[in-house]
């Protein structure tokens, strides 16, 4: 029997209004720690798109010419009012997501920080001025903003992704279309809801839900000037090609298979620490992870044994459990998707010191008493090498790999032959080992004694060769200058 929650569908925000979407499909949003139904997704058409185009188009030159000065401070009150709700969004975000509370306000805190960056704007899109660039001819650079432009994110961080883009593009005087991930769409409207409370005016920031129709609608639209996209690699490179054939200003941040080196002066526990948090923080599912840890020399002998001690014993759990290490993957199908790669990877040869499917039956009971949530446990391969998937792949999922390697050097040869260039960690206490890698690693995230080498607002997110497509990256000035277009003013008087 349907419940109250299963006849719940979200509601998009076009021109300042929450509406019903008209469209007849709606996919599911279950609690991936229970299985427990949340709500439902609506599958909105390309006319919804072009409405929510349209009514922003609309809102568009009063909040162009809307001083920059008070734009920001909208971004001072949604900051305030981030941090009022905190923990509300914290729990949204495990609810839809499945990682653990500390996780979750991790991630709302990076996304209050890029708040706080785009709280500078009037200092940030200040242009340049030089004058008599010839005899009483003077010459003035301005920043404007470009229109409307659009947002499509991932399901791994359903607030801090949205807020890697949005305060920027809306500081600097855009107007924003943002699509949700369709499996965690949630935390979305609470953050565009917390957006109007903040002042924005109606048809600024708008929210189309729904799957590919919604993006390839985004990607074609004459009336979006630019697309900020982050997601999986195929993806990133059809939403990169797409939108720049339709003319558009695009940035597509996309996956990643992020290598850790542990050198054999690095201090052990501390390494086995990082490596941890690192490749089975968020479940694994995170652009950061390090799923791939390549030891030199004698470090395996010392390293290995800490690592698969330590990972059997992480407490796997509901991440609404203040106990909880390690929460569920996102769905019964992706959890599906990491056991066949944990398979395939048997198949090729590595050896599994630590299997994760063991436990898999034992995943906590709702209160029918039926096994439910989408669990895995931490699974650890060694003897792994370089042309396996394991090494090459993407899983996203709670699975680490080990390499040897008999120095520095192949180490970081082994690394650089990913096609991903988003993260990749050192532990060392050699300062020289440490610059060493810095200076020849081939990623655009480095740690150094740092699990996850994450996002600062005050940076770019800086992924390099398939990890990225475009030329701009997402936050710090790199943002500033892909949601403003520069204006060259000589005059004479
Ligand atoms: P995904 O590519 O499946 O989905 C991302 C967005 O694209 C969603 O909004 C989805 O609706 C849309 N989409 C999916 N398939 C599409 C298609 N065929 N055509 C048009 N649109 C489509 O990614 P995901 O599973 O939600 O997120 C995980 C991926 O994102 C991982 O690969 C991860 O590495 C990557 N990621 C990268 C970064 C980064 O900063 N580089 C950050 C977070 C996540």
């Amino acid at each position: 029997m349907a419940t109250a929650s299963e006849t719940h569908v979200i509601q998009n925000l076009v021109g300042g209004a929450w509406v019903d979407s008209r469209s007849q499909q709606a996919l599911p949003i279950p609690n991936p720690a229970t299985g427990e139904l949340l709500a439902r997704a609506p599958l909105s058409t390309a006319d919804e798109v072009r409405e929510a185009v349209a009514r922003a188009a609309e809102a568009w030159p009063a909040w162009r010419d809307t001083p920059v000065i008070e734009r920001a401070r909208i971004m001072f009150r949604m900051r305030d009012l981030l941090e009022a709700h905190l923990e509300e969004l914290t729990a949204s975000v495990t609810a839809e997501n499945g990682k653990t509370l500390g996780e979750a306000r991790g991630e709302v805190r990076r996304g209050i920080e890029v708040v706080e960056f785009a709280c500078g704007m009037p200092s940030l899109m200040q242009g340049a001025a030089l004058g008599d660039v010839s005899r009483g001819i003077d010459t003035t650079m301005l920043r404007a903003p470009l229109g409307v432009v659009a947002g499509i994110t991932p399901f791994n961080f359903p607030a801090m992704i949205p807020l890697w883009m949005a305060p920027i593009a809306l500081a600097a005087g855009n107007c924003f279309i943002h699509k949700p991930s369709e499996r965690t769409p949630l935390t979305s409207n609470r953050l565009a809801a917390l957006w109007l409370e903040a002042g924005l005016p109606a048809g600024v920031l708008s929210i189309v839900h729904g799957a590919k129709e919604v993006v390839d609608a985004l990607l074609s639209d004459p009336g979006i000037a630019a697309v900020s996209f982050v997601g999986s690699q195929p993806v990133a490179a059809y939403v990169y090609a797409t939108a720049a054939a339709h003319g558009k200003r695009v940035q597509a941040l996309a996956g990643a298979k992020n290598f850790v080196v542990v050198a054999p002066d690095a201090n052990m526990a501390q390494a086995a620490e990082i490596v941890l948090s690192s490749a089975f923080g968020n479940a694994g599912e995170r652009c950061l992870a390090s799923s791939v840890v390549v030891t030199v020399g004698d470090a395996a002998e010392r390293l290995t044994p800490l690592l698969v001690e330590r990972a059997r014993a992480l407490r796997v759990g509901d991440g609404a459990d203040s106990a909880t290490e390690m929460g569920p993957v996102i769905r019964s199908e992706h959890l599906a998707r990491v056991r066949a790669a944990i398979a395939r990877g048997v198949e090729e040869g590595a050896r599994l010191a630590l299997d994760g499917r063991e436990d898999a039956d034992e995943s906590p009971e709702d209160a029918r008493g039926e096994a439910s949530g989408y669990y895995l446990r931490p699974s650890i391969f060694t003897e792994v090498g370089p042309e396996m998937s394991l090494a090459r792949e993407e899983i996203f999922g709670p699975v680490l790999s080990v390499m040897p390697a008999p120095t520095l050097d192949d180490a970081i040869a082994l690394a650089n032959r990913s096609r991903f260039g988003n993260a990749a960690v050192i532990c060392t206490t050699s300062g020289a080992a440490a610059r060493a890698f810095q200076m020849r690693i081939e990623a655009g995230m480095v740690g150094v004694n740092i699990g996850v080498p994450g996002p600062v607002a005050w940076f770019p997110f800086a992924g390099w060769k398939q990890s990225f497509y475009g030329d701009l990256h997402a936050t710090g000035m790199d943002a500033v200058n892909f949601y403003t277009e520069r204006r060259v003013v000589t005059s004479r008087w």
